[in-house]
């Protein structure tokens, strides 16, 4: 079933965007979509790999 990532809205609930990602296709609703920009380190547990999205330029150490 189609579902948000985060709050498990269905696609007949909310609109659902599609982003791909390792070769999968996973859903988030839009106002799910800013925890998925700014804290994706939420969706670490649903989203393996999500908690090294955001850090980029935190390589330093
Ligand atoms: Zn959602």
């Amino acid at each position: 079933m189609t579902a948000c990532l985060n709050c498990n809205a269905s696609e007949q609930e909310k609109p659902l965007l599609t982003i791909k990602f390792k070769g999968d296709e996973i859903y988030i609703c839009p106002q799910c979509l800013p925890v998925l920009i700014h804290k994706p380190a939420n969706l670490a547990g649903k989203l393996p790999g999500a908690e090294n999205f955001g850090s980029p330029a935190e390589h330093h150490h």
